[in-house]
């Protein structure tokens, strides 16, 4: 459903991304792990064109993203407009939830709908309660951020990724800046979304949720994609490379 091909990104003389070539397939769950400054975070931003990158290139369902088909050098760029076409296919949940502060759950979730769907403000109340509804929130539509717990905020943030029905759902470190008691319940969500067939890419420290949920497990270091395998192997008594040992060993 989503394939990289030879992707490569630099910031000056610095390579971030090194020839990354990756398929995700339909409904899989894939868990994107590594040392920090791996590039996790830089190649989840390069698939849906929030980073232009240097080489390579992505498609989602066969579709060029960010770019102009065809062959011309160099590439074209898509026009703002088409590349927020896109976007609404690609589902975006951050470390931090960037809610609107002066809108209700609801709302925040219901905003892209009316801006971006052009959905009428009544169908988007309605698709936003449903989203809402499968992030357990059903009680809290009409709270504000601010009187939301961080893990309520952060289903909240799903919640409006969901309600635009996205091809495919990226995930970076959801869970990373919530107070641990609160982690659980963002992954149960997730668990349940994976469960439903979600298309899933998550960055990840939560090491118990890529061996149990993910369908592969990806891990980068230094730009590289080291190894692209069931989390089987990578987590057995004794993985094979050198690099994921020593990574796994930081969190024993
Ligand atoms: P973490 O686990 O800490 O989130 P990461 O694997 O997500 O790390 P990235 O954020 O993708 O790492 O960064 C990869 C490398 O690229 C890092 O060395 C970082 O310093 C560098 N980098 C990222 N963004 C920029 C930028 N805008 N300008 C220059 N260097 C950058
Ligand atoms: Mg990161």
């Amino acid at each position: 459903i989503i394939s990289v091909r030879g992707m490569s990104k630099y910031f000056g003389d610095f390579v971030a991304l090194n020839d990354v070539t990756l398929d995700v397939n339909r409904s899989e769950v894939l868990c994107l792990i590594g040392p920090s400054g791996s590039g996790k975070s830089t190649l989840l931003r390069c698939l849906n064109f929030l980073e232009a990158y240097d080489g390579g290139e992505v498609r989602l369902n066969g579709d060029l993203i960010g770019w102009q088909d065809g062959d011309s050098t160099p590439r074209k760029a898509l026009s703002t407009n088409a590349l927020r076409q896109q976007r609404q296919h690609i589902g975006m949940v951050f470390q931090q939830f960037n809610l609107w502060p002066h809108l209700t759950a609801l709302e925040n979730v219901a905003e892209a709908l009316i801006q971006v769907k052009g959905l009428p403000k009544s169908k988007a109340h309605e698709k936003a309660r449903e989203a809402l509804g499968k992030v357990n929130l059903s009680d809290k539509t009409e709270n504000y951020p601010a009187n939301l717990s961080g893990g309520q905020q952060q289903r909240v943030a799903i919640a409006r990724a969901i309600a635009m029905e996205p091809t495919v759902m990226l995930f970076d470190e959801p869970t990373s800046a919530l107070d641990p008691e609160l982690v659980g319940e963002v992954l149960t969500v997730m668990k349940e979304m994976a469960a439903e067939g979600m298309t899933m890419v998550v960055v990840t420290h939560e090491m118990g949720f890529a061996a149990h949920v993910a369908d592969r497990v990806a891990f980068l270091d230094a730009g590289r994609l080291v190894a692209c395998v069931p989390p089987a192997e990578i987590f057995s008594q004794d993985p094979e490379d050198e690099r994921i040992r020593t990574f796994l060993q930081t969190y024993r």
